[in-house]
């Protein structure tokens, strides 16, 4: 009982297989994050929440993650989350901006909740991409995304690290909906 295991689920290893593996524009790289989510929705193997890293100037694809939460049995298994300790053992470092790596960015089908937001402050990444704004997903599903700071971009501005919310907006409402629609289950923390 001293050790994690955490594992993304099956199909995403064939899925990635079929993909290319550079993907050189801020939008490819989302539409492909946002492919991976709806992916996640009608597998029924998550939450509607995925992610990727890449590097920056390359577009390479070094990781990703989906939320595996319920399969997993583990509040932290974010989507965000599982893409950047991916990326970190794939690169055996915890930090993926240190010397010599090429800059990494997350990209992200909804904009990060308080722990996730906390990790990329962590995590070395260089730049955030996201999707779904924390209204979106907290009006069209119903899960908390929990107290993150008001002045959220200028914070991580701060730490030198950009953030572009809203990219493909629309697009990433449109996955958190697909999820409703097909009766994903909501689930957060009981709460008095
Ligand atoms: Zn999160």
């Amino acid at each position: 009982m001293n050790q994690i295991n955490l594992s993304l689920p099956d199909w995403v290893e064939l899925f990635l297989n079929e993909q290319p593996k550079v993907l050189p524009t801020q939008e490819e790289q989302m539409r492909f994050v946002l492919a991976l989510t709806e992916r996640n929705i009608r597998e029924k193997t998550g939450g509607p929440f995925g992610s990727a890293v890449f590097e920056i100037d390359s577009g390479q694809i070094v990781s990703v993650g989906v939320n595996v939460v319920v399969q997993e049995n583990c509040s932290a298994a974010h989507g965000e989350m599982m893409a950047l300790m991916l990326a970190q053992k794939k690169l055996s470092h915890f930090d993926l901006g240190a010397p010599n790596f090429p800059s990494h960015r997350l990209v992200t089908s909804g904009k990060m909740c308080a722990m996730c937001l906390g990790n990329v402050c962590w995590s070395g990444v260089k730049e955030v991409l996201s999707s779904a704004e924390p209204e979106d997903v907290e009006s069209i599903t119903g899960f908390d995304e929990g107290p993150t700071p008001p002045d959220y971009n200028a914070q991580l501005e701060r730490r030198g690290i950009k953030i572009i919310p809203g990219l493909l907006r629309s697009e990433g409402q449109k996955v958190l909906k697909l999820y409703v629609d097909l009766g994903g289950i909501i689930y957060n923390p009981e709460r008095k």
